[in-house]
């Protein structure tokens, strides 16, 4: 799917690129006037006053909390029923597509431990990060099920 995010809204920009959907989030202030070159885009903004807005103007619109970015996140994934997989194919920073690379080609930046060990490099040619599948992967496994939790749990007694 493809997202528009508000400013606030960009630690999630980041976990739904991790599940592969395409995302922008927009600098500084929301316009009406920015918003409608995204056609079909969905946005997504903690404003009430935006949400009736942008909804009485027909564009595609879903209201999160302010606080609690793992609620918001957990809030999208089921109100869109996303596959809550971590594709990992598109660059954190800024959303292009990422390739996949050899390790030796990159010898230089990578720390020592993560060479030996990490897997599945891959490089955004669009901002030159360099990404690769390591210890941290499982702690974003865990955050992800956490993330989960919150919306898909049996309501408590
Ligand atoms: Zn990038």
């Amino acid at each position: 799917m493809k997202f528009i995010l508000e400013n606030n809204l960009s630690r999630i920009a980041k976990w739904l690129r991790f599940l592969g959907h395409e995302v922008r989030v927009l600098k500084g202030e929301v316009k009406l006037g920015k918003l409608a070159k995204f056609e079909g885009f969905v946005f997504i903004t903690t404003s009430r006053r935006w949400f009736d807005t942008l909804e009485d103007r027909g564009f595609q619109v879903f209201l999160v909390p302010r606080e609690d970015w793992k609620l918001q996140l957990c809030m999208v994934i089921k109100h869109f029923d996303l596959e809550p997989a971590l594709r990992l194919d598109l660059c954190a920073y800024c959303g292009h597509s990422l390739e996949r690379v050899r390790k030796e080609d990159f010898k230089d930046r990578i720390p020592p431990t993560a060479y030996e060990s990490a897997y599945d490099f891959t490089y955004c040619h669009e901002c030159d990060a360099l990404f690769w599948k390591g210890t941290h992967f499982e702690g974003m496994k865990r955050t992800l099920r956490d993330v989960l939790e919150l919306c898909y749990s049996d309501p408590k007694p």
